[in-house]
C-alpha cells in the first residue's frame, strides 16, 4: 500500500465503521495516521515529521516512547502483564505508597483505574458515599469526563443536552469565583469538584487565593473537596500538582493522561482515611475494577514517576513555561488576531479575537510540521501542551511556526474580509 492509500484505507474505515462525522472533521483539519512517534516528534504515514505541541492533551509529559517507561513495561510484559485480581500485586503497592508521597498531605490511598473519566466516577461515588449527601457543586466550563456520572458534572450544555437526565443534585458556578463557589457550597453538599487551572474551558488561571477558600468552605460545612489534577498533575503546570500552587490538599484527588507515562492507560483517585473508611470498612469490595491496578499499568506509573523525579521534569515546565509565554508575548504583538496567552508551566492557551480563526490557524501549523488543538470547551482558545522534555531548538521552532501560521491565517481572513 502507497502511504495515499493506507490514508484512504484508514479514513473509509472510519467513515464506514468507527465514526463517519469526525472522520470528516479529521481529514478537513489535514490530519493523516500516526505511525511512529519519539520524544516530541511524531510521523505520519509518509514519513512526515511534527512536533507534537499538545501532547495527547496531557499524556505525553515524558515525550513518546519514554525509554525508561518503555523497558519498564517490556520487563512486566515477559513477567506477568496483568492482574489475576486475588492475590496482592505488588506493582500496584508500590504506585499506591509512591503517589502518597508525592501527592499534598492526607491523600493516603489510591484507587486505580484506567482513564480520567473513571477516576472522576469513583470520585464523584467516595464523596457521596462518605458524607451521605446529593449535591455535588461544579464549575461552568469544567471538563471532568464524558461518562454518565462525570458528564453530570462537565460544565459544557452541548455535551450533556442529548444524554438528560443526568446524575442529579449538580450545581455549577462560575470557575475561578470563590464567593460563588463557597455560596454554592453549602451542609447539603457532597463535593466541590474543580481544576486547578481549566484546560477544556480555555486554559483560565483562578485566581490566587481561589483553591484556599474553597478548602476552607468545604472543611467548613463538611463537603469534601475533589481537585481533579487528571491533566494538571505530575509536572504540567510547573509544580509537581496543580494544588500546590497554593498549597491546598483535598479529600480527593483525580490522576491519569501523563501516570502512565505516555506508555500506558492509567487512572487514580486518591483519597484520605476518612474516605477511605466510610467507603470501604463495611464492604472491602464496594468499588472495584478489572482492570484497575494492573501490572503493566502501574509499572508505568512507577517509571514514569521516577523519570519526573530524576530528570527534573517539575522544573523543566516552569521554566520552559516561560520561555514560551515570553515568545507568544512576542508574537502577539505583532498580529491583532491574537487577544490574550495565558498558562501555567507547559499547559499554556493562546486566544484569538476571533471564533473560527483557531481552526483555519490550527490547519496551517499541521501544513507547517506542528500539532495543536483547541479546548473542547472554547474554540477560540488553542492548546500547547508540548512533552515536557521539550528541547530550547524545538520550543524556538514552534514558536516561528505559530508566527507563520497567524501571519497566513491573517492574510486569508484579509481576502475575505
Ligand atoms: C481528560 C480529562 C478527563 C477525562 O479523562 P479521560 O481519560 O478522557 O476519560 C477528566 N478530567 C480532566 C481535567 C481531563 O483533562
Amino acid at each position: 500500500m502507497t502511504p495515499d492509500q493506507l490514508q484512504a484505507d484508514v479514513v473509509r474505515k472510519y467513515s464506514e465503521h468507527i465514526n463517519p462525522y469526525l472522520a470528516r472533521l479529521m481529514n478537513f483539519a489535514g490530519f493523516g495516521v500516526e505511525i511512529q512517534a519519539e520524544g516530541c516528534i511524531m510521523r505520519d504515514q509518509e514519513g512526515r515529521e511534527y512536533l507534537d505541541f499538545l501532547g495527547g492533551y496531557g499524556v505525553f509529559s515524558l515525550g513518546h516512547r519514554n525509554p525508561k517507561v518503555v523497558q519498564a513495561v517490556k520487563d512486566q510484559l515477559d513477567q506477568m502483564p496483568l492482574s489475576g485480581k486475588t492475590f496482592f500485586g505488588s506493582k500496584q503497592a508500590d504506585l499506591a505508597e509512591k503517589l502518597a508521597q508525592i501527592t499534598p498531605e492526607g491523600l493516603q490511598y489510591s484507587f486505580f483505574s484506567n482513564s480520567g473519566a473513571e477516576a472522576v466516577e469513583a470520585a464523584l461515588k467516595f464523596a457521596k458515599g462518605t458524607t451521605r449527601r446529593a449535591k455535588i457543586v461544579s464549575t461552568h466550563g469544567g471538563y471532568h469526563g464524558k461518562t454518565l456520572g462525570a458528564l453530570a458534572t462537565t460544565g459544557r450544555e452541548k455535551y450533556q443536552k442529548p444524554f438528560l437526565p443526568l446524575m442529579p443534585g449538580v450545581e455549577f458556578v462560575k470557575y475561578g469565583d470563590a464567593a460563588a463557589a463557597c455560596a454554592a457550597i453549602d451542609e447539603n453538599t457532597a463535593c466541590f469538584i474543580v481544576e486547578t487551572l481549566q484546560g477544556e474551558g480555555g486554559i483560565h488561571v483562578p485566581p490566587a487565593g481561589y483553591l484556599k477558600a474553597v478548602r476552607e468552605r468545604c472543611t467548613e460545612v463538611g463537603a469534601l473537596l475533589i481537585v481533579d489534577e487528571v491533566q494538571t498533575g505530575l509536572g504540567r503546570t510547573g509544580k509537581m500538582f496543580g494544588c500546590d500552587h497554593e498549597g491546598v490538599s483535598p479529600d480527593i484527588m483525580t490522576l491519569a493522561k501523563a501516570l502512565g507515562g505516555g506508555v500506558m492507560p492509567i487512572g487514580a483517585t486518591m483519597f484520605t482515611q476518612q474516605v477511605c473508611d466510610a467507603i470501604f470498612s463495611e464492604n472491602p469490595l464496594a468499588h472495584t475494577s478489572t482492570f484497575g491496578g494492573n501490572p503493566l499499568a502501574c509499572s508505568a506509573g512507577l517509571a514514569a514517576i521516577a523519570v519526573i523525579e530524576e530528570e527534573g521534569l517539575v522544573e523543566q515546565s516552569r521554566f520552559k513555561g516561560e520561555k514560551i509565554m515570553n515568545g507568544l508575548k512576542a508574537i502577539q504583538a505583532k498580529h491583532d488576531l491574537i487577544g490574550e496567552v495565558r498558562g501555567q508551566g507547559l499547559m499554556i492557551g493562546v486566544e484569538f479575537t476571533m471564533d473560527e480563526v483557531g481552526e483555519l490557524v490550527i490547519g496551517q501549523m499541521v501544513k507547517r510540521g506542528m500539532v495543536a488543538a483547541y479546548t473542547l470547551n472554547n474554540p477560540r482558545v488553542i492548546r500547547l501542551e508540548p512533552p515536557l522534555i521539550v528541547s530550547d531548538h524545538q520550543i524556538d521552532q514552534a514558536l516561528q511556526i505559530l508566527d507563520e501560521a497567524v501571519g497566513e491565517t491573517a492574510e486569508l481572513l484579509a481576502q475575505f474580509a
